[in-house]
C-alpha cells in the first residue's frame, strides 16, 4: 500500500500525519540523544523534558482551570471505571451513573464491585439512542459523584446538555476528548483513553480536581491512588513514554490549528457532512439516533438490508475506506470522525456512500 487509507476505525483510529511523520524522522535518534524515546531514561532530561511539555499541553488545551491536574495511568478507561469509586468513594456514599450505552454500563458495573452504585437514568429501554434530559435524573441521598459518558461510542450519542445536579460530575470522554470546551466547574474528575483523539493506545489521561485529592481513599495500592499519581506527576513508575511522546505531538497539532475553538468547528463541520449524506437519502442510510444527541464523533447508520451493509463495507474497504464496520454488538455502519480526519476524507465518504446508494438501490 503506497498511500495513506481515510481511516473511519473507532479506535485505534487516524492520528495526524505531521505527527507521524515527525516521530518517524526523530525515531533513532531523539532529541540528539543518540537514541529513541523509547530507549532513554524516563527519569533523564530529554524525557522529563517531553513528559512535562505534554502534561502542560493537554492542560492549556483543554483549558484545565488552576484547581486541575492532568495524570497518565495505564490500564486505559477501563482501569479508570475501577480507579474512581476505589478513590473516591468512602463509606455510606453512593455512585450515580447515566446508563446510556455499553461503556457507561462497563464503568456502573464495575463500580459496584466497590460500593453502593446505581443507575440515575437508564436508556436501555430506547436501545440507548438518546441521553437524559436533567428532569429524568434521579438521584439518591448521599450520592458522592454522577458518573457521565459524554459520548458514547458504540450507539453514536453524545451529551449535549450538561447534568444539572448538586453533586460533583465525574465523566468518561474517551471518545469525544478534547472536543469541545467544557463548564469545568461542574466536575471532579475528566478522563479518557487516549487513543482516539489524542494519540496511540497505552493510558488513560485523567484531568482531576486538586482540591478533593485529600479525601481519597489512601488504603489501596500506590499506583491506584490518584494523590501518589498526583504528587508524583505520573512518574510513580515507568509511564508509557511512547503514548505521551506521540500525544505531545497531536497536542502541539491541535494547538497549530488554533486549539479547541477551532477544533469543535471542524469537528460539527465534518459531521454535518456525513449527516447530509444520510438524510438526504431518502431513508436508504438511516441514523437511529435522537437527533440532539448525534455524535460528531462516531457517526452509526443502518442501510436497508444486512447483505447490503456488508457490500458496502466489503467495497469501502477496496476504495480506501477503513473501518466503516458497526461495533460487533449492534452491528450495521460506524464512520469514525475523530479530530486527525480530514474533511477532505468526509467528502470522500458522502460521494462514495451517494453512488453506491444509486448502484445498489433498496
Ligand atoms: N469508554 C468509552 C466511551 C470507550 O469508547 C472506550 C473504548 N472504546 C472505553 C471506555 C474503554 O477504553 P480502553 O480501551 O482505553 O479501556
Amino acid at each position: 500500500m503506497s498511500k495513506r487509507v481515510f481511516n473511519f476505525g473507532a479506535g485505534p483510529c487516524t492520528l495526524p500525519l505531521s505527527a507521524l511523520e515527525e516521530a518517524q524522522q526523530e525515531f533513532t535518534n531523539y532529541m540528539d540523544s543518540g537514541m529513541s524515546v523509547i530507549e532513554l531514561s524516563h527519569r533523564g532530561k530529554e524525557y522529563d523534558q517531553t513528559h512535562t511539555e505534554a502534561m502542560a499541553l493537554a492542560k492549556e488545551i483543554f483549558g484545565a482551570p488552576e484547581d486541575f491536574e492532568v495524570m497518565f495511568i495505564q490500564g486505559g478507561a477501563s482501569m479508570q471505571f475501577s480507579m474512581i469509586p476505589m478513590n473516591l468513594l468512602a463509606d455510606g456514599e453512593k455512585a450515580a451513573y447515566i446508563d446510556c450505552g455499553a461503556w457507561s454500563g462497563k464503568a456502573l458495573k464495575d463500580a459496584t464491585y466497590y460500593g453502593d452504585a446505581y443507575a440515575a437514568w437508564s436508556g436501555k429501554d430506547e436501545k440507548y439512542t438518546r441521553m437524559p434530559k436533567n428532569s429524568e435524573i434521579k438521584l439518591q441521598p448521599n450520592t458522592r459523584y454522577l458518573h457521565i459518558t459524554t459520548n458514547e461510542t458504540i450507539g453514536g450519542i453524545r451529551t449535549i446538555e450538561w447534568p444539572e445536579v448538586d453533586v460533583p460530575l465525574v465523566a468518561d470522554m474517551s471518545s469525544d476528548f478534547m472536543t469541545r470546551p467544557i463548564p469545568w466547574e461542574k466536575f471532579d474528575i475528566v478522563y479518557g483513553g487516549a487513543q482516539k483523539n489524542l494519540g496511540p493506545a497505552g493510558m488513560a489521561v485523567v484531568f482531576i480536581r486538586k482540591s478533593i485529592l485529600d479525601k481519597t481513599n489512601k488504603n489501596i495500592g500506590g499506583y491506584l491512588r490518584f494523590d501518589i499519581q498526583c504528587k508524583k506527576e505520573s512518574l510513580y513508575n515507568t509511564p508509557p513514554v511512547f503514548a505521551i511522546y506521540m500525544m505531545g505531538k497531536v497536542l502541539k497539532w491541535m494547538k497549530s490549528l488554533g486549539g479547541l475553538k477551532e477544533i469543535e468547528k471542524r469537528a460539527d463541520e465534518k459531521a454535518a457532512v456525513v449527516y447530509e449524506a444520510i438524510d438526504g437519502s431518502n431513508g436508504y442510510y438511516n441514523c437511529p439516533v435522537a437527533k440532539e444527541n448525534r455524535s460528531v464523533m462516531n457517526i452509526v447508520f443502518r442501510l436497508p438490508t444486512e447483505e447490503l451493509e456488508a457490500k458496502l463495507i466489503k467495497e469501502a474497504t477496496a476504495a480506501g475506506f477503513i473501518g466503516l464496520k458497526g461495533h460487533r454488538d449492534v452491528g450495521g455502519c460506524r464512520a469514525s470522525c475523530y479530530n486527525a480526519m480530514s474533511m477532505e476524507g468526509v467528502q470522500a465518504l458522502k460521494a462514495f456512500m451517494g453512488k453506491f446508494h444509486q448502484e445498489n438501490p433498496a
